[in-house]
């Protein structure tokens, strides 16, 4: 069974074709300045990389032309479209319509097209996306897999805000978290790698990437999660702000002189890392500043790890314990000194890091960076989206 991964943004398109009996990826690549001039895909297929400039007007253009390439006698991986068993879909939001893989159909379009607002800088591109795969695979089993899913296990006390009731039930005003597919993978490996059955198991799951949310999960089950009604909330990120007290953002706004979406657009997009440092909002350039001396960039760094510790000792205490902390993502997988510096003085809650693992290049698989003595497993787990979308996307569409 072969199924196509589709990762649509609104200028952007991603891809990858995986082979479910050896889940390998047989071909991925990226669609750019999709809508835009100057349009290109990117497609790899093994050790080789074609790169086609070429307009894409639309998504529906963009998606007809990674079609063409899986099929292309030279650079194909596929003889025909027939190979390809079905479509997953990564969708962000899901509001509380969907709380699980859903297969596509005209009535759950519909509804994709009522809950957009609640992700407007994601939701709209994976439904063009969606909706120029049906164009050109009509036939074509699809379903959506959403970042949300796995957190719709959250029980009410934990993804309520203390707002009023009745705004809750009339605006589906809530916590949704992100990530879910990543907080999943990882979680799953964890217990794999640890040969225990989830069921047993209390795991704290840490994205840390250049949008970082960490989760609390029991028993297989996500119980919270950093991220809110959008992915603006929880630790302090690249250039998003994070937590932060509403009524400073309301005297924010009054001093200099922004309306409310421009607030918003300037806490997701000038603050963070980006914003304490004003050095960069990329890990690597921070670490880098800090060794030379930066104060500022140093600082950045404290306040990611601080914000972070705190996340893990919450998430403890809300999970009864602790067996194993998973590290994942750009920055979860490959910075040591962040690892180190969210773990220190976790001691006495019986997490003890091996700093010299930790400083081990990763090479792809689960590594584990827990000293002997550290009660708490500490697991570094690269992460993989793409195949949590294709096994869901699987799961739903081989039985039907
Ligand atoms: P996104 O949230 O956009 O998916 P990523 O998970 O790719 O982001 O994380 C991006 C961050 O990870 C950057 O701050 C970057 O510094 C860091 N990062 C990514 N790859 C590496 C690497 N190989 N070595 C060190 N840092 C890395």
């Amino acid at each position: 069974m072969k199924i196509l991964v589709i990762n649509a943004g609104s200028s952007s398109l991603k891809y990858q074709l995986i082979d479910m009996e050896t889940e390998a990826v047989l071909a991925k690549g990226t669609c750019e300045r999709i809508g835009i001039s100057g349009g290109k895909l990117t497609h790899k297929a093994g050790s080789k990389t074609v790169e086609i400039e070429k307009e894409l007007p639309n998504h529906t253009e963009a998606i007809a032309l990674v079609l063409k390439q899986l099929v292309d006698k030279e650079t194909g991986v596929i003889s025909s479209m027939d190979e390809i068993d079905a479509v997953g879909h990564r969708v962000v939001a899901s509001g509380e319509a969907f709380t699980k893989t859903t297969l596509v159909t005209d009535e759950v379009m519909k509804t994709m097209d009522e809950i957009a607002e609640l992700a407007p800088l994601h939701n709209p591109a994976a439904i063009l996306g969606i909706n120029a795969c049906r164009a050109v695979m009509p036939e074509k089993q699809m379903a959506l897999v959403f970042d949300t899913s796995f957190h719709a296990t959250m029980p009410d006390y934990a993804h309520l805000y203390a707002v009023d009731y009745e705004d809750y039930k009339a605006y589906k005003v809530r916590r949704y978290g992100a990530h879910g597919t990543s907080h999943k993978f990882v979680s799953g490996e964890a217990a794999r790698y640890l040969k225990r059955d989830p069921e047993e198991l209390k795991i704290i799951t840490c994205h840390l990437g250049n949008g970082s949310s960490i989760s609390a999960v029991k028993g297989g089950k996500c119980i919270d999660t950093s991220m809110g009604f959008t992915p603006l909330a929880g630790v302090p990120m690249g250039t998003r702000s994070g937590d932060i007290d509403v009524a400073a953002i309301e005297f924010l706004c009054r001093k200099k002189g922004m309306s409310m979406e421009e607030g918003l657009t300037y806490l997701n997009k000038k603050c963070g890392m980006l914003g304490v440092s004003g050095v960069s909002s990329d890990f690597r350039d921070l670490t880098a500043a800090e060794k030379e001396g930066n104060y500022r960039a140093g600082l950045a760094l404290k306040m990611f790890a601080y914000s972070c510790k705190k996340y893990v000792g919450a998430y403890m205490a809300a999970l009864g314990g602790l067996d194993c902390i998973v590290f994942t993502a750009g920055v979860g997988e490959n910075t040591p000194s962040v690892r180190k510096a969210v773990l220190e003085g976790l001691e006495a809650f019986g997490i003890a890091l091996d700093e010299e693992k930790n400083l081990q290049k990763n090479d792809g698989s689960v590594h584990d960076i827990s000293a002997k003595n550290s009660k708490v497993k500490i697991l570094v787990i690269p992460t993989n989206e793409e195949l949590v979308i294709a096994r869901e996307t699987a799961a739903l569409t081989s039985d039907k």
